[in-house]
């Protein structure tokens, strides 16, 4: 007979946006629990998403730092060497203590946390079943679903997790591929390609449309592939991957485009195609929840309510960026919104940044978006090469791009190619959800030297008196 439990919160899924909606609801007093199937808590986020894979970033900068440009410096180390298996060890410690500190988190707010794989068995149970323990059924006034996403699959491309790989293998691998194949340039083709190219890696990547990084301001991305192109990377666009075989050490991949058909060699190939709501085990026709036939996405309200009351769902399991800190705001929106509060999410002003070097960071709309709504606008931008602290630096690649609205200078868009672009954003970010006009930011005093100097000069240009744009 299986057991039962009452909670006021069960919470499916604990990545950035079950837990951190857990500590939310913990601290408006909802009795919650969260089920977890894998060991660690954290999700893909912490486990096999954005903090490994920056932890590598970071790592296979410092490298390329110490081989390329620690002499202009004029720091002689003679050609540094890599060991990959104490950089995997940095990054799996990163990870252990991050996914620990959730752990605590948690406890300490009093969330109980159940170890299994969760199953909707109707509008207010949920069964959970463990390997280690016997099945248990629960129920809730309310359910979030917060299960997050996985790899899209191609036909043809058949992952073996050793020679053909997604990112979760592309963030443990134990040497440097001589030629790495990546398929898809987004994202994870162009961070994890960034990783093993400082490395030593020939890195090529296959992306099926005329463009990388499609989504960017235009004028943002040009000059991204650019700088990707000079540092090594090869992108063969409008390229489409037909097949790929593993043949010893090698996967032979047969390349189409409208200039026919072309065989290529790698010894590993990435396929980083884009992400799916991962609904599978869920039961969701068990509760009648409503999905996009297309997407595959959970379909929710403004307050993440899906069409079955009391049931509500957030984060890649919903419309929007797959993004971290997106699921986070809805997990907290989603159960203020339970609790009787107003929880809202903005989405108008979530950042988005591709943590290569240098990092591209955007919030709001791209050019190509205010002119295709037909919005009159303006626009300022600034060269990094004029900022006294990216000369410092030595990074003086990229610049700002604001675009304000042509009539009442409202910041309709922000858009950042250059160092520490990441970190800059959120300033832009804040300017959005208040409402400023460049003029805003134009007249804020930023501390100098600082990368953030561009930011304010950029917004000095849309009137034309920028300080020092020649
Ligand atoms: P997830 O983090 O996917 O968590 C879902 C959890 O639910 C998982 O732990 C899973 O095991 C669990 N689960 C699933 N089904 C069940 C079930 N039936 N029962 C119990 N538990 C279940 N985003 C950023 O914002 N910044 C980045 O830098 C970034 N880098 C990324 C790098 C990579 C390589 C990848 C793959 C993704 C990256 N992302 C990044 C995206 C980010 O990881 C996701 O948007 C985010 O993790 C989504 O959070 P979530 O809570 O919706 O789901
Ligand atoms: P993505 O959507 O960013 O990029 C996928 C790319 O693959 C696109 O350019 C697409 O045109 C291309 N593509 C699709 N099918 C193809 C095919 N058959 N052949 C060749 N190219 C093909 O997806 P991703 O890079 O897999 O990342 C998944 C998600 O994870 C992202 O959408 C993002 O939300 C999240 N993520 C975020 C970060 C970050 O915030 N820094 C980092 C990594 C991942």
């Amino acid at each position: 007979m299986a057991e039962k439990k009452k909670y006021d919160l069960i919470i499916i899924g604990s990545g950035p946006g079950g837990y951190v909606a857990a500590v939310r609801a913990a601290q408006l007093g909802l009795q919650t629990v969260c089920i977890e199937k894998e060991p660690r808590l954290g999700g893909v986020c912490l486990n096999k998403g954005c903090i490994p894979s920056k932890a590598l970033l970071d790592s296979s900068e410092y490298y390329h730092l110490a081989r390329y440009h620690f002499a202009d410096h004029g720091i002689n180390i003679g050609m540094p060497e890599i060991d990959v298996a104490a950089m995997m060890e940095r990054k799996d410690k990163v990870v252990y203590e991050l996914t620990a500190n959730v752990r605590k988190l948690l406890e300490g707010n009093k969330i109980e946390i159940i170890r299994g794989t969760a199953c909707l068995a109707g509008n207010n149970t949920v069964e959970v079943a463990a390997d280690d323990s016997k099945p248990m059924s629960i129920t809730a006034d309310n359910i979030l679903l917060a299960t997050g996403s996985e790899p899209f699959e191609v036909p043809g491309l058949e992952c073996d997790g050793k020679r053909i790989i997604t990112s979760t293998e592309a963030l443990s691998l134990d040497s440097v591929p001589e030629h790495l194949g990546i398929v898809g340039g987004g994202y994870i083709g162009l961070e994890l390609g960034s990783v093993w190219l400082r490395l030593g890696s020939k890195v090529t990547v296959i992306e099926m449309m005329p463009k990388i990084a499609a989504t960017l301001d235009g004028q943002i991305r040009r000059t991204f592939e650019r700088i990707l192109r000079k540092q090594g990377f090869e992108f063969r666009t409008d390229t489409k991957v037909a097949s790929a075989k593993v043949n010893g050490e090698n996967v032979e991949t047969v390349l189409e485009s409208k200039d026919g058909s072309e065989t290529m060699s790698f010894d590993r190939l990435l396929v980083a195609v884009g992400r799916r709501p991962l609904t599978r085990e869920l039961g969701l026709e068990n509760a009648g929840i409503k999905t996009d036939p297309r997407t595959g996405h959970i379909l929710v309200d403004e307050s993440n309510c899906t069409n079955i009351p009391g049931i509500y769902a957030i984060g890649d399991l919903t419309p929007g960026p797959m993004l971290a800190h997106k699921a986070s705001a809805e997990g907290i929106a989603a159960v203020e919104c339970m609790a009787g509060h107003h929880g809202e999410v903005n989405y108008d002003a979530i950042p988005s940044v591709v943590y290569t070097w240098p990092e591209v960071a955007s919030v709001g709309l791209t050019e190509e978006q205010v002119k295709s709504q037909g919005v009159p606008y303006c626009i300022g931008t600034f060269p990094f090469s004029g900022a006294g602290r990216a000369r410092c630096m030595g990074e003086t690649d990229g610049f700002v791009k604001i675009i304000s609205h042509g009539k009442t200078d409202r910041i309709l868009g922000v858009h950042i190619i250059g160092p520490r672009a990441a970190d800059m954003i959120a300033e832009c970010v804040l300017a959005i959800e208040f409402g400023a006009s460049s003029e805003d930011i134009a007249r804020t005093i930023h501390g100098h030297p600082t990368f953030s100097e561009a930011l304010q000069e950029a917004a000095m240009s849309v009137r034309q008196c920028s300080i020092y744009a020649s």
